[in-house]
């Protein structure tokens, strides 16, 4: 992106978002403004925060890694991806030094403090988890966390404008599990919108399916 001329202000927070009927404002929390066509709100789970309607809900994930392990003992795990799509679903990978990131047990936890204190039993429940899968498997956790997850009610994503703010300022809110998949796609679904294009996803990942 730079190297095609786009200018990048880290630390630099957007205050506010006004738009006419050409184009948006944006004024930075340092007073600076910017103005362009169109903005692109791609500001994560922070992205509720320019919109009344409430569009997702806050979920807890949880993760624990391994030390590493013997090669000889992970076997094939050492190049395999696993996602048990139950729910609470189960996933695990191993890294580049072979060790093993178990991840799952979602739950509606959305206060950070309670939350981390379900840390440790979340992580022993993986373990018993993997245990079970795989009995040979020395697979404790050597260090565990757990971070915010937001999903819509369809776990599908939101791509385009919202009516609270029209067509100049489009969100890109690729909430879910899948959201590495989904920005790919709203990457291409967003500039299609700008260009005037047809896209095929717009209607399915647009804001009006929420109504
Ligand atoms: C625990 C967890 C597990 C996940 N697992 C998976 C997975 O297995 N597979 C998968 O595909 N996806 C997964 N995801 C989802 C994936 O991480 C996200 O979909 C993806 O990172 C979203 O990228 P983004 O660029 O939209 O947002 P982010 O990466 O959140 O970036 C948003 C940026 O906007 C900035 N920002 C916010 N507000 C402002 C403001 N007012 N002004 C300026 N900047 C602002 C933030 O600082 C941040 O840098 C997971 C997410 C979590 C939390």
């Amino acid at each position: 992106m730079q190297k095609k001329g786009t200018r990048v202000f880290d630390r630099t927070q957007v205050a506010s978002i006004k738009t006419t009927a050409r184009s948006a404002q944006l004024t930075t929390d340092t007073g600076m403004s910017i103005k362009a066509k169109y903005a692109v709100v791609a500001s994560g789970y922070e992205s509720q925060r320019w919109l009344r309607q409430r569009v997702a809900t806050n979920l807890s994930s949880y993760a624990y890694i391994t030390d590493p392990i013997d090669p000889d003992e992970l076997g094939w795990l050492a190049n395999t991806l696993l996602w048990e799509s139950a729910r609470p679903y189960l996933y695990l990978r191993s890294t580049g030094d072979g060790r093993l990131l178990v991840g799952g047990e979602d739950d509606d936890h959305d206060i950070p403090a309670r939350r981390d204190r379900s840390v440790d039993r979340k992580a022993a429940t993986l373990q018993r988890k993997i245990a079970r899968l795989f009995p040979h498997l020395h697979a404790e956790p050597a260090f565990a966390w757990a971070g915010t997850f937001a999903e819509t009610g369809d776990g599908l994503p939101l791509f385009g404008p919202h009516p609270e703010h029209g067509p100049r300022v489009l969100f890109a809110l690729a909430y879910g599990g899948n959201g590495i998949t989904y920005s790919m796609l709203g990457a291409g679904l967003l500039r299609a919108q700008i260009e005037r294009r047809k896209h095929p996803l717009t209607a399915l990942f647009a804001f009006e399916r929420l109504a």
